[in-house]
């Protein structure tokens, strides 16, 4: 039997902390979610090792300290609504309904959100709203939003999400080709000025609909 308080701290210790991750707060919620209840039960013995793993549905849950650094970059208090694009397993919705007021996560796949909407109930983490539908055009009635995370690769960054970004919020997301992407923060300064940063290399799966890919084959 695996001890997995034991591999969740050893995964903080190992593959977020000592790779620079420094926001207390995301170091917390890293060490407090199960990460194994959201992975099917026959993978659950590689649930904190530093991979991204399948979901189904062609999918994956993101690796770890791709988790933690895209909630650091968000620059977090508490106090915000955040958009998620992406939900998959809703891994990264549980770590950030620990560090803000309120997500709003939408996944195209609605096989993976009822599944993320599960767990995410048998946890008792009530401050996440999910939907079903294409999130390249962002959620409109809810926004402007304190900030934008999204989990899947953009050929481009999708106008909307600069629209529904509140004044002094931050987006987040992997901008490039289909395999491999380049993590951007779009920082919004005023209400034509955004600042934009390149922060690390990485690879996603794609974003797919209006504002992204169009289809999910090459
Ligand atoms: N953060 C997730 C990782 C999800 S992988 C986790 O921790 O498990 C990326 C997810 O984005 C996939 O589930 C995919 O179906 C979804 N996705 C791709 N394009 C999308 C779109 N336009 N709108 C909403 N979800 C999308």
């Amino acid at each position: 039997m695996i001890d997995f308080a034991i591999a969740r701290r050893r995964m903080v210790e190992q593959q977020i902390i000592a790779r620079g991750v420094d926001d207390q707060r995301v170091i917390d919620a890293m060490m407090q979610v199960p990460r194994h209840l959201f992975v099917e039960s026959g993978l659950q013995s590689h649930a904190y090792s530093d991979a991204s793993l399948p979901i189904g549905e062609k999918q994956t849950i993101s690796q770890p300290y791709m988790v933690a650094a895209m909630s650091a970059a968000l620059d977090l208090q508490g106090h915000e609504r955040i958009l998620e694009i992406g939900t998959g397993s809703g891994y990264q919705s549980a770590v950030l309904s620990l560090l803000v007021k309120r997500v709003y996560s939408i996944e195209r796949i609605s096989v993976l959100a009822g599944r993320a909407r599960k767990v995410l109930d048998q946890l008792c983490m009530s401050n996440i709203n999910i939907k079903v539908g294409d999130g390249t055009i962002g959620w409109r009635d809810q926004a402007p939003f304190d900030g934008i995370l999204v989990a899947a690769g953009a050929p481009d960054i999708p106008t909307k999400y600069l629209q529904q970004l509140d004044v002094g919020g931050k987006l987040v997301l992997p901008v490039g080709d289909r395999s491999q992407q380049i993590l951007m923060r779009v920082t919004r300064l005023g209400d034509d000025k955004f600042k934009r940063e390149q922060l690390m290399d990485c690879r996603f799966v794609p974003l797919i609909g209006e504002q992204g890919w169009l289809t999910d084959e090459d």
